[in-house]
């Protein structure tokens, strides 16, 4: 699995501002932005300030800053109006779909989803 550290990671230099996003809610563990290549009308990416490549490697290293995640995840699926019609989507590795290796999870909403297959 491709490792990116702190100082190449583009959630990082989100996460500390280097580079601007549409920030949209934030805690003091996590942020939560607008992703910039949106899949569906609502489309918000929330991620940890810790970094760590994926949500299983965040989960072992600290369960509070993964619930936190989570807890966030809600706060804009509610502040956003879908609380009871969104998808929360984690991808891990690569052959997954995993761009960014920094964790972090996809909040979608505004249409109507059909079932992930696998290809
Ligand atoms: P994943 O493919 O699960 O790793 O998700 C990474 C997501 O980050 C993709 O949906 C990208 O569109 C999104 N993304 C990449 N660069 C940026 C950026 N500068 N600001 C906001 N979202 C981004
Ligand atoms: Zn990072």
């Amino acid at each position: 699995m491709t490792q990116q550290t702190p100082d190449d990671c583009l959630f990082c230099k989100i996460v500390c501002g280097e580079i601007p996003s549409d920030r949209v809610a934030e805690s003091e563990r996590s942020i939560a932005f607008r992703d910039i290549d949106p899949a569906a009308p609502i489309h918000v990416l929330v991620v940890p300030r810790r970094h760590e490549p994926t949500v299983g490697a965040l989960a072992a290293a600290s369960p509070d800053d993964l619930a936190d995640v989570f807890r966030l995840a809600q706060r804009v699926a509610d502040q956003e109006g879908v609380a009871d019609a969104h998808r929360m989507i984690v991808n891990t590795g690569g052959d997954a779909g995993q761009t960014v290796f920094h964790a972090h999870v996809h909040v979608l909403a505004g249409a109507r989803f059909t079932e992930g297959r696998m290809v």
